[in-house]
């Protein structure tokens, strides 16, 4: 447990525990992480493509069992890993032991680590996190403060509209079991346009977005320009 006031602490513990719970499976190819690890090369060439990781200095927030942390670490960055989850971030030490993948895993609020190194990073990620927070607008605040002048942040998370509703939670959860039921909750998804705003606010500059599509034949996911359901955003910090 970190060391937070209740008024900037910005997590909900039930969600937590829904990742926690199913904490040993994060690095199982066949469990309900499944469509973490098969997006897994789509967003890291997203972030490439962009952001050129060698050499940077990456911070991944809501990173889990590291499954994008330790790739972008592959790819020559040097990683922060920051959950509120000790369980995942547990996991997540014992795989980098084993795959010799070396993460700074840290269990800290993002907020905290904002206040704490302000405009460290070259790079911040914050995927699939945001529809699992009480407050995202403090989290993207929080991660464009991390970021340094000319920074690259990222983030992914659901759209909201009766669609993405029918494919996130019905389709996903319920029709396909490809993800535990009761993972997402349709209130929390976020609008590409909401989610500009709460970047833009914050001093990020947005620069593409993305649709990540599920092709139910060839049962793959692609990058697509139909943001209707997952989506990735990319944005830019003004250099100073
Ligand atoms: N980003 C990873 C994992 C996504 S699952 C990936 O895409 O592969 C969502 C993660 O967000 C979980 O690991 C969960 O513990 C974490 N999380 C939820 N609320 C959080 C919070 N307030 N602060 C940090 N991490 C949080």
């Amino acid at each position: 447990m970190t060391e937070q006031t209740a008024a900037t602490r910005n997590v909900d513990d039930a969600e937590l525990a829904k990742f926690a719970d199913q904490a040993h499976k994060w690095w199982d190819k066949d469990s309900e992480f499944k469509p973490l690890h098969e997006i897994n090369p789509l967003r890291l060439g997203f972030i490439d493509k962009h952001a050129h990781l060698a050499g940077k200095r990456v911070l991944d927030v809501g990173c889990g069992g590291g499954i994008l942390s330790e790739a972008m670490a592959k790819s020559g960055a040097s990683v922060t890993g920051l959950d509120l989850a000790e369980k995942s971030l547990k996991i997540a030490k014992l795989h980098g032991l084993e795959s010799g993948v070396t993460v700074d895993y840290r269990c800290l609020a993002v907020e905290e680590l904002a206040a704490a190194e302000p405009a460290s990073f070259d790079v911040v990620t914050c995927m699939e996190m945001l529809e699992h927070v009480p407050n995202p607008t403090s989290v993207v605040a929080a991660v464009a403060q991390l970021a340094k002048p000319g920074g690259w942040v990222f983030f992914s998370t659901i759209n909201r509209n009766p669609k993405a509703y029918l494919h996130a939670v019905v389709g996903a959860e319920y029709i396909l079991g490809l993800l535990a039921r009761g993972t997402h909750e349709y209130a929390k998804f976020i609008k590409p346009s909401e989610l500009a705003r709460m970047a833009r606010n914050n001093g990020l500059e947005m620069i593409e977005l993305k649709g990540m599509g599920y092709e139910l034949i060839a049962k793959s996911y692609h990058l697509s320009d139909d943001a209707t359901v997952n989506y990735l955003l990319a944005s830019r910090k003004a250099a100073a």
